[in-house]
């Protein structure tokens, strides 16, 4: 993460620097200069100092956040109006007017509900303002105190949640959001009804996991079911005595074991297949290894016992000093003799599996939102993404919004494991779904909501923190100057591939040139693209896409291009000085980099006219489109995005008045010193050039 330098911080929190240096020297850190990098828990620490005081004495700066949050949230009011239907809209107006007059002069009070409170993962302000049983308005307000501009539906991340109940004497835990779900479930009372038993077959290869899968359902299922076509969707459902038993349809123990490193617990019943005639295998003891990790009770089955050469005994015997002793012998263990082959004791093998399953007195409640784990995914041409859930807890129905890992959905269509259309489903029944947003993984929690909304909310926080783990990864392996030396010597990296954009063709023959020259044994400079004009997204795409580093000389990069870049971590140097240039990648290859400047972009402004002023030189009456004009700042001139010349501004003017700075939005007058060749539409890019400090560790 990226340091945040003092002045940075004084700037955004609207503090004198010598105050945060003051605090910092408080707490025995260095302060000694403006610049110094302070990391995200001194930034925290400083915040928390700095929300301390404001909340003791009233600052004017209270008053400025005061007015920004009615300002923002008159703003979202008027948002929310328009975007209601006439009636309602009235209404609102009516209760704005009322809250407006009513809230001028008084003095909220604020009452904290009392003790621990439960957020779920992404929650809003507006959540959190319920939960806290505090108005919306005022944890705005705590937020800008913080640094953060947040609207109402904003969702907050852990930490800044936290921190918020923190700062209004709350104890906060944050869980995931099927965990909140299942502690809301917790608070109802429960109707716990017995529910039938989840079995995976495990054991050796070859043993006759399949066989016995297959055996089990063909008892069980007429085959010309369907016109002949037996589903196949990761679990079937059979019938014994009139009750249900469950068995999933991958076999082994990776299936299994993938499933629960990812949290899911599905299984309730492990049969382990070992084939009489082999006896015990490596895969029987893996087998064996993973059932006892999961807790989960195992049933042995003795399989092939029609083959001349069977020898179960000697099976019993070796499970034993396994630990798993027969009941014959006095051990726990149910061992079945079968052969799936010849269906030998294929219903004893079922009997059994049903007492195991009283034993365990497996129960769930049917009048909850339904929640389940994935078992299979797969993207259907006619269909979309479908899905194999099987339902653990509640009772899923047609038309109901959840959420399965990142993705939401609606249940459009749901159907057994023999392929019939079904309207709802209970605990232990696996079904096949349609209507997802997006393609789940097997093992993802699936878990029923209340709107459709919070299915999307949920969703949109849990793709945008993936999308942040790709690209942090994305990042960490991306070249980049500063990290070149590192990736040489590390990584063993043997080539920097460069995009090299210049003003003119001479330059750009000179850069390339002075490029090719800096290659020495241990890594090659490598031009795979270069060109004549501004850097755009077609530049940044291309270095994403092979890991290349992009020169600009002479040149800027389009706004487009630039945002691209930050997102995918390309690197783009920006030069006018060659020297500077080839300087800097010689650096970086013996790791000597010490990029000694860094450019603090402040604003743009477009050239709307140009006067010419005798004895002043020209004018360019100017437009500012982003952030701000300083008056002391260094300037460049643009034309095209080709850096036409770089200084300082002469003179900054409002209607004949000097200023010091003109915001976005504003009309000025810039005249460029020592510079006249100005036009109209030309582009004045306003920043600040700022020593870049040593990181202090
Ligand atoms: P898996 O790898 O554990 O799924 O084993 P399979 O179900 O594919 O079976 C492996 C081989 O053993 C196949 O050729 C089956 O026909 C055979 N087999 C499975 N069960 C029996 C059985 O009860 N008796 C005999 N004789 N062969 C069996």
């Amino acid at each position: 993460m990226a340091k945040v330098r003092i002045y940075q911080l004084a700037k955004e929190l609207g503090v004198e620097e010598t105050r945060i240096m003051e605090i910092l020297e408080a707490h025995g850190m260095k302060s000694g200069n403006r610049l110094i990098g302070l990391d995200e828990d001194q930034v925290r620490m400083i915040k928390e100092e700095l929300g301390r005081e404001k909340v003791s004495e009233p600052s004017p700066t209270d008053e400025k956040i005061e007015a920004i949050t009615e300002e923002i949230e008159s703003k979202l009011e008027k948002e929310e109006i328009k975007k209601k239907p006439r009636r309602t809209r009235r209404k609102k107006l009516k209760r704005v007017d009322k809250t407006l007059t009513a809230g001028k002069g008084v003095v909220e009070k604020e009452t904290v509900k009392e003790g621990k409170i439960t957020l779920s993962e992404g929650v809003t302000v507006k959540e959190l303002s319920e939960k806290l049983g505090i108005k919306s308005k005022v944890i705005m307000k705590k937020l800008l105190e913080m640094g953060i501009l947040a609207t109402i539906n904003q969702t907050l991340d852990k930490d800044t949640a936290m921190k918020l109940c923190q700062e209004f004497g709350c104890e906060a835990e944050v869980v995931s959001f099927e965990e909140e779900v299942m502690l809301e479930e917790e608070m109802k009372p429960k109707e716990l009804m017995p529910r039938d038993p989840v079995v995976t077959v495990m054991g050796h290869v070859d043993h006759g996991k399949t066989s016995l899968l297959d055996a089990i359902r063909q008892t069980n299922v007429a085959e010309r079911e369907m016109g002949g076509i037996t589903q196949h969707i990761g679990a079937y459902k059979i019938e014994v005595n009139g009750r249900g038993i469950v068995f999933l349809d991958t076999p082994g123990h990776e299936a299994f074991t993938r499933m629960r490193s990812r949290g899911a617990k599905v299984t309730d019943i492990v049969v382990l297949v070992v084939a009489a005639d082999d006896g015990v295998m490596p895969q029987t003891v893996e087998a064996i290894n993973h059932a006892k990790a999961a807790g989960v009770p195992i049933l042995v089955a003795v399989n092939k016992i029609d083959k001349p050469n069977a020898d179960p005994e000697k099976v019993k015997k070796q499970l034993s000093d396994l630990g798993l002793t027969p009941e014959e012998w006095g051990g726990k263990t149910v061992f079945v003799e079968i052969s799936a082959k010849k269906r030998i004791n294929l219903d004893l093998l079922l009997e059994m599996l049903l007492l195991i399953a009283d034993l365990e007195e497996l129960k769930a409640d049917p009048n909850v939102l339904a929640r389940g784990t994935v078992l299979e995914a797969r993207l259907d041409r006619a269909r979309g993404p479908v899905a194999t859930v099987l339902i653990q807890s509640g009772t899923l129905r047609v038309g109901e919004p959840f959420i399965v890992g990142a993705v939401w959905g609606r249940v459009r269509a749901m159907f057994d494991d023999r392929g019939r259309r079904i309207d709802e489903a209970g605990p232990s029944t696996p079904v096949e779904i349609t209507g997802l947003q997006g393609l789940p993984e097997a093992g993802d929690i699936f878990q029923v909501v209340k709107s459709e909304a919070k299915a999307r909310q949920i969703s949109n926080f849990r793709q945008a923190k993936l999308r942040e783990k790709e690209l942090a990864r994305k990042r960490a392996s991306r070249l980049t100057l500063d990290k070149l030396y590192e990736q040489i010597r590390e990584e063993g990296i043997k080539e920097l591939p460069l995009i090299i954009k210049a003003d003119v063709h001479g330059s750009l023959e000179v850069v390339e040139d002075a490029v090719e020259k800096l290659s020495s044994d241990k890594i090659r400079l490598r031009i795979i693209h270069s060109g004549v004009g501004a850097i755009n997204v077609t530049d940044v795409l291309l270095a994403s896409a092979s890991n290349a580093i992009i020169i600009g000389f002479n040149v800027r990069p389009e706004k487009k291009a630039i945002e691209l870049a930050e997102a995918e971590g390309v690197d783009i140097r920006l030069h006018t000085v060659i020297y500077n240039l080839t300087n800097e990648i010689k650096n970086a290859m013996v790791g000597m980099l010490e990029p000694t400047f860094e450019e603090v972009p402040l604003g743009r402004a477009e050239v709307r006219e140009v006067f010419r002023i005798p004895r002043v030189g020209v004018v360019a009456g100017c437009y500012v489109t982003e952030g701000k004009l300083v008056r002391n700042a260094e300037v460049r001139l643009l034309r095209d995005n080709i850096v036409i010349h770089e200084g300082k501004i002469g003179s900054l003017r409002r209607f004949k008045e000097d200023v010091v700075e003109v915001r976005e939005g504003f009309e000025c007058g810039v005249g460029i010193a020592n510079f006249n060749d100005i036009k109209i539409g030309d582009i004045i890019e306003c920043f600040q050039v700022v020593k870049k400090a040593p990181e202090i560790e």
